[in-house]
C-alpha cells in the first residue's frame, strides 16, 4: 500500500514547511484558500496517537501548541480549529485552521468540514505567511 503522506513528506516545498524534527512535519496546507491553514503530520506512518511512541506523544503537545501560537500571531483569527480524521489518508495528521472574524457563517464550527478545498490560496501570499510563521516559531 502506498501512503500519500509518506510519499510526499520528502518533497514538500521548504518555503511551506514551518517546522520539522525527528517526529513531525508542520506545513502549510495546499488545500483551500485559507491563509495560515497548517497541517501537522507524523513522520512515521501510523493511524492515530494510540499507535504513537511515547516520544511522539510527548513532543506532539509542544509542536501543536507552538503551531497554534504561530497561527494566532500571524493571522487575525478568533478561533483555531484542530481536527484529525485520517479517513482519506490513513496517516496521522492534524488540520490546524484559523477561523477569522469575517468567516462565512456556513463554514463556522462543524461547517468547516464543507469548506471548499479549491481554489488554493495565492502562492505568494502563502509564502509570505509561512515566512512570518517561521520568524515567530518558538518551541
Ligand atoms: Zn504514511
Amino acid at each position: 500500500m502506498t501512503c500519500q503522506l509518506c510519499t510526499e513528506a520528502s518533497s514538500y516545498p521548504l518555503d511551506r514547511v514551518i517546522f520539522s524534527d525527528a517526529n513531525w512535519i508542520l506545513r502549510h496546507s495546499a488545500e483551500t484558500d485559507i491563509l495560515g491553514y497548517l497541517v501537522l503530520q507524523s513522520k512515521r506512518h501510523f493511524l492515530d496517537l494510540s499507535e504513537a511512541t511515547k516520544d511522539e506523544c510527548t513532543t506532539y503537545g509542544g509542536v501543536l501548541g507552538s503551531a497554534m501560537d504561530c497561527i494566532r500571531e500571524a493571522t487575525e483569527c478568533e478561533r483555531v480549529y484542530t481536527f484529525s480524521l485520517a479517513e482519506a489518508v490513513p496517516h496521522f495528521h492534524v488540520h490546524i485552521i484559523p477561523r477569522s472574524k469575517d468567516f462565512n457563517p456556513q463554514y463556522k464550527a462543524r461547517g468547516i468540514m464543507s469548506y471548499p478545498t479549491t481554489p488554493a490560496a495565492n502562492d505568494g501570499d502563502v509564502k509570505k505567511i509561512c515566512a512570518a510563521m517561521k520568524e515567530l516559531w518558538i518551541i
